[in-house]
């Protein structure tokens, strides 16, 4: 298994819609792998295959409250339920963050490693990571989210603890319960 480079914007294949997997066979097993690697290395929470050049729909998750990272096959959204507001970043959109909606409750399926058909809910980050990389399968990143496009903003490694201060005086707590950097 290898660590691979992560493509960054605007490499066209971010903006291809990934095939669904008909068969979990030794290559795809091989690249979800590599994409495991891959994400530890990078130290995000999450990436989607398109990230590292394959249009196959695998994503693999990382939140810090478990230790494995999960890979998942035909990963989809079931239903979405509420919305909030959260910072979120990208692996492949470098030094830059932005403030999007996301739902707060998800439910959602996939096939495991094992082959496995699992569905869960999930909130918070899990839901939030879900949906950024479920996005990504579908040729969508999370600037396309943004209200204005001037929202996307430069992260300036020296202001975060500044920033983080203001935002919690402003008080939106689904905003300041969330990591400083969400890197998916
Ligand atoms: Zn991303």
């Amino acid at each position: 298994m290898a660590v691979v480079p992560i493509l960054e914007i605007p490499h066209p294949i971010l903006r291809k819609r990934a095939t669904k997997i008909r068969k979990i066979d030794k290559g795809i097993l091989k690249t979800a792998y590599d994409m495991v690697d891959t994400l530890q290395a990078s130290g995000g929470v999450g990436l989607a295959a398109n990230q590292i050049g394959n249009l196959k729909r695998i994503i693999v998750v990382k939140t810090p409250e478990i230790d494995t990272t999960k890979i998942y096959f035909n990963p989809e959204i079931i239903y979405r339920e509420g919305q909030r507001t959260v910072e979120e970043g990208c692996l492949s959109i470098p030094g830059y963050k932005g403030f999007i909606t996301r739902s707060v409750t998800i439910r959602f399926g996939a096939i495991d490693h094992t082959h496995k058909t699992i569905k869960i809910n999930a909130d918070e980050l899990l839901a939030q990571i879900l949906e950024h990389e479920v996005d990504h399968l579908n040729g969508i990143l999370f600037s396309d989210h943004l209200q204005k496009h001037e929202k996307l903003i430069p992260i300036d490694y020296d202001e975060e603890l500044q920033q983080d201060e203001e935002l919690n005086i402003n008080s939106d707590n689904s905003i300041s319960d969330l990591p400083s950097s969400i890197d998916t």
